[in-house]
């Protein structure tokens, strides 16, 4: 039986998400002890002790379902970011967000407008949906909000944006946003991905939460996964007005988040001092980086996330290559039609020193 004769349509222009190395795989391949995964845009300290915490303490209650309503958590965000219950979404990390937004909206015949390259799960999952992903180059390795505008056809429903965007690192500021909403044609939603927001250092980046207490046509997306340490719990959440929000409800299915993850979430918003010292630690290193790199001579894309859009001045798979040999996971930017680029998180100091030292060898040696 030829079974892929047998798939949807859409299923044949998929083509799959690869994820940055796992560091045992690494370990291993090359037989290395020591290494470093810096491509995945993860946070460099760990989860926060206090999620960690509450994370055991839920497993106490393992065999049981997870509240379906959420309702610590959700009653949790609403206090943090004084939002209105029924605007709050979760999601099995903000992927599983996403996905309801295709699920919900794009089908046969949809179009999805995006950045490229941006987060590559827009496209994925646009198509998965068999609508097509109708992909808007970047000016200057940012969103260019004139070109995404001129993109919008009488069959766009979404415009997925990220800000900050991966892999770039740069963000739209206000007025960008704000210039984009206005102009966007009545019945397209614009998806505000958030993922990184809590790494900006700029003073005019909007704050999505605005645009969905005023009613506008967004969906806000954040993650536990970064600033919160929480990536292996996989757990996001998102904001929209809520007759946006109960549509997006309708295809989430029950227990969608696990309780584990909930508990350590809700216990992650409390610890305002852990993400205090992460966003430090990543604005530190950052500096050190940008630094080590301007020494060695290599351009990079000033970021206002933890990672950093570099360009190494030669083919990137064999830079990325050395580097894996030395123990340093980096994610080659070839993939997002850039082959010249490395995206690196920045990680805690040491990883920094650790990156720029791998970094002079293989550069020598490619
Ligand atoms: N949005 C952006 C822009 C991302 O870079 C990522 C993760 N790489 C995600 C969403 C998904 O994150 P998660 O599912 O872990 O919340």
């Amino acid at each position: 039986m030829d079974w892929a004769s047998k798939t949807r349509p859409a299923i044949h222009r998929l083509k799959p998400y690869v994820p940055g190395k796992p560091i045992e795989q690494v370990q291993r391949e090359l037989g290395l002890t020591e290494v470093i995964k810096l491509a995945s845009n993860e946070n460099p300290l760990g989860p926060s002790p206090k999620a960690l915490e509450a994370a055991m303490r839920a497993l106490q209650d393992a065999h049981r379902y997870p509240d379906d309503s959420y309702y610590r958590l959700r009653h949790k965000l609403a206090q943090v970011y004084q939002m209105p219950l029924e605007t709050i979404l979760l999601g099995r990390g903000s992927d599983e967000l996403l996905l309801h937004i295709a699920q919900t909206f794009l089908g046969e015949g949809d179009e999805a407008v995006m950045s490229d390259p941006s987060f590559v799960m827009y496209g994925i999952l646009t198509t998965l949906m068999g609508a097509t992903p109708v992909k808007v180059a970047l000016k200057d390795f940012i969103h260019d909000v004139a070109a995404l505008l001129s993109a919008i056809t009488p069959k766009t429903k979404v415009v997925f944006l990220d800000n900050p965007n991966n892999p770039t690192g740069t963000i739209l500021r206000e007025r960008a946003v704000r210039a984009l909403l206005d102009e966007l044609p009545d019945g397209v939603l614009l998806v505000l991905d958030e993922a990184y927001a809590e790494f900006v250092e700029a003073t005019d980046y909007p704050n999505g939460l605005d645009f969905v207490r005023d009613g506008r046509p967004v969906v806000v997306l954040r993650t536990f996964s970064k600033a919160y340490g929480l990536a292996g719990l996989r757990i996001g959440y998102g904001f929209a007005p809520p007759e946006i929000a109960r549509l997006l409800l309708k295809v989430r299915e029950p227990f969608n988040v696990s309780s584990i993850a909930a508990a350590a979430a809700e216990a992650a918003l409390d610890d305002r001092e852990f993400l205090e010292q992460v966003r430090k630690t990543v604005w530190t290193s950052k500096r050190l980086l940008y630094r080590g790199l301007e020494q060695l001579g290599i351009r990079y894309v000033p970021t206002e996330a933890n990672f950093v859009l570099m360009d190494v001045g030669r083919d990137c798979r064999a830079v990325a290559d050395a580097l894996l040999r030395k123990g340093v996971i980096v994610r080659p930017c070839d993939v997002f039609g850039l082959p010249t680029h490395l995206r690196v998180d920045v990680g805690t100091p040491e990883q920094v020193e650790r990156f720029l030292a791998a970094l002079r060898e293989a550069l020598a040696a490619t």
